[in-house]
């Protein structure tokens, strides 16, 4: 391992914004629409609230079918349990790599990008390397691999992207990946891939399977709808399995029913593809809005979409608060944005409504 590194002389130079978490607690009244934490409105599907109904019975039980998960998900990856990791949703899988690569070095991360991982590995003298996006919006690959050297300890690319919504291109990711992960460990955020038209080719899975130093952390806290129950899952070479697992509370962490929804629901294509129509019909209703208001907007592969605001951030996310709308503001090359989570079609049109008013 290399060796622990001295704290930072400066603070790192994250874009500074409000979490998922704060932003709806922002929110003063009921909300008519809440598009601030990038849930899925469409909730889990029948067949998975049928199975959460019924594991409540069997809830004095300990839970007994993560195994049954990690061997579902093995299978369709083509790859061995013990390259699977499971947890109460994606988060103490982040937890989990900014403890251990945290205490050993730097982490290498966009900017804007999903903070919550640096954010933890600073907690633990973690030196953050934040990399501005390309022009279109993306990671910017090459100069996040200029900056890998001695003290990088992992490089973390969230993809498809959040705020921004952008995806890498395949190839070029694998390219890097394939060269990088040689240096040093790389962790890719796949929360949103699902949302993607072709996720097996977008997701770095493969290259797991290759045997590279690679870990992808999944959820199902997003296209699948259940967010609230908390399951997520890491997949990795058995060696981090192992040492990730030290900083897990293990397979008991997560709920009999939240076990037993994600068992019913992984891969279930049919639902999948139910709840993308709904996301796309609702995003093209925000991007004709957006256009027919003389707004911009970054275009997005996800269940959000991020866009230049023409007034304050902070007074466009309490204007919109007050009418019920909640919503998150970022600051970065000089521009305040608005980022909108996806939500029901009655959820649009109160974002629309509340949008007509305030900008
Ligand atoms: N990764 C990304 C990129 C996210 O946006 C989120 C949720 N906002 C998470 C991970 C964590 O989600 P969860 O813990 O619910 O899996």
């Amino acid at each position: 391992a290399a060796p622990r590194l001295a704290a930072p002389a400066a603070p790192a130079p994250l874009a500074e914004a409000l979490t998922d978490e704060q932003a709806l607690l922002a929110a003063p009244g009921p909300l008519n629409a809440r598009l601030s934490a990038n849930e899925n409105p469409f909730g889990p599907s029948d067949k998975a609230k049928q199975a959460i109904l019924e594991s409540v019975t069997s809830c004095y039980q300990y839970p007994m079918q993560s195994r049954e998960l990690i061997q579902k998900i093995a299978d369709y990856e083509g790859l061995t349990p013990a390259h699977i990791m499971l947890d109460a949703g994606s988060s103490p899988l982040l937890l989990a790599a900014a403890m251990h690569f945290g205490q050993q070095g730097g982490i290498i991360t966009g900017d804007p990008s999903y903070a919550d991982l640096p954010r933890k590995a600073e907690k633990f003298k973690s030196p953050i390397v934040a990399v501005p996006l390309t022009a279109d919006y993306k990671l910017d690959l090459d100069a996040m691999e200029k900056k890998v050297d001695a003290r990088t300890a992992l490089v973390y690319i969230c993809n498809p992207n959040n705020p921004t919504g952008t995806v890498l291109d395949a190839a070029k990711l694998k390219a890097f990946t394939a060269r990088v992960s040689q240096k040093v460990p790389i962790f890719v955020d796949e929360a949103y891939i699902d949302y993607l038209p072709d996720p097996r080719a977008a997701s770095l899975m493969d290259a797991v399977k290759q045997g590279q130093n690679v870990m992808v952390a999944r959820t199902f806290s997003k296209l699948y709808g259940f967010a609230g129950l908390r399951v997520g899952y890491l997949v990795a070479q058995p060696d981090t399995i192992v040492a990730l697992s030290k900083y897990a509370v293990g397979p008991m962490s997560i709920s009999a029913p939240a076990v037993r929804a994600a068992v019913v629901s992984f891969q279930d294509q049919a639902y999948m593809q139910d709840a993308l129509k709904k996301t796309l019909a609702s995003k093209q209703f925000l991007y004709d809005l957006l256009k027919r208001e003389g707004y911009d907007y970054i275009p997005s592969a996800t269940n959000f979409v991020m866009f230049p605001l023409k007034m304050d951030g902070k007074r466009f996310v309490e204007e919109m608060g007050k009418r019920g709308v909640s919503i998150r503001n970022w600051e970065f090359n000089n521009q305040q944005w608005c980022r909108v989570s996806i939500g029901r079609m009655d959820e649009m049109q109160a974002f629309a409504a509340a949008f007509t008013q305030v900008s």
